[in-house]
């Protein structure tokens, strides 16, 4: 193992994008360029968006595109007696707690201000139940989620690509009430447990970095370093999607893909991974969202 191991991370829910193939590529350039693994998960703990024959078809996009990885490919889905013991062991040192909110009684909750939290942040009703109301809410049947009683710590990371980050933790969940583990939980004991030493994914996903790394450390678990890498736009400046058109391996050659992803990384000709990969420098990658206009 080595401090570089990268992996992706998709959801089996649909055909990957080009702004998510690119995302892949950065994270196999990431890991490549540094002589470490790369590694492929699939995050597939929601049983009802996950498409059948999803997982297969992006991992044929990846290879067209020219990417590797190591090991076998893990499913999150198979994988709940980790997450199962990670609950535990947050639940052994008092760090959870059951939340019996609805969603529309979070949303009025939230709207009020809470101090240090994020707008929009959980603001620890349920914690704050007497005993009396907590057995009232359990005896009402409505099972409970779990949420992580963070006391609105302030975590601070370094990122590779964009320098200086800190967030407030609020009280997030770590079990569904429907008893599936969440996604934040799932994805901090799986990049420990696969080793990963830097996570490289999309920059919508930075807000979360503060809630991993307390939950690592809250675990006892090594903390990856970080590199969030610019969103990819459609022509009209919002966030890629597949209603932009022409968005994906089905319409795109490959070749094309490629040429594109190599222009918009400041790397323009390269017309494969490998060259590519020769000519990385991740000092060099533009911080600005790249837009998809024609490929
Ligand atoms: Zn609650």
């Amino acid at each position: 193992m080595s401090s570089a191991d990268g992996r992706f991370a998709p959801s089996p829910t649909g055909t990957l994008h080009l702004g998510n193939l690119r995302t892949a590529l950065l994270a196999w350039l990431f890991a490549r360029s540094a002589g470490a693994r790369f590694l492929v998960r699939m995050e597939d703990l929601d049983p009802g968006r996950v498409r059948p024959g999803s997982a297969e078809e992006q991992l044929g996009d990846m290879a067209a595109l020219g990417l590797d990885w190591d090991g076998e490919v893990v499913f999150q889905s198979r994988r709940l007696d980790l997450y199962a013991a990670a609950l535990e062991a947050l639940r052994a040192e008092g760090l959870v707690y059951e939340c019996f909110c609805t969603r529309a009684e979070i949303r009025s909750a939230s709207s009020a201000p809470h101090g240090p939290l994020p707008e929009g942040a959980y603001p620890g009703t349920c914690l704050r139940l007497g005993a009396a109301a907590l057995a009232q809410r359990r005896a009402a049947g409505r099972p409970p989620a779990l949420r992580v009683s963070a006391g609105a710590a302030r975590v601070a990371f370094e990122d590779r690509l964009m320098g200086a980050q800190a967030g407030v933790v609020d009280d997030f969940v770590v079990r569904r009430n429907d008893g599936a583990p969440a996604y934040n939980l799932a994805v901090v004991v799986d990049d420990a447990a696969q080793g990963i030493g830097e996570v490289v994914r999309g920059a919508d996903l930075v807000d979360s970095t503060p809630r991993q790394l307390w939950l690592a450390r809250a675990l006892g678990l090594p903390e990856p370093s970080h590199a969030h890498v610019p969103l990819v736009l459609g022509p009209d400046g919002d966030r890629l999607a597949k209603r932009h058109g022409d968005v994906t391996l089905r319409e795109v050659s490959p070749p094309s893909a490629l040429e594109w992803m190599a222009g918009s990384l400041g790397m323009p000709g390269a017309t494969s991974a490998a060259e590519l990969l020769e000519r990385f420098d991740p000092a060099a990658l533009p911080r600005e969202p790249a837009v998809l206009g024609r490929v």
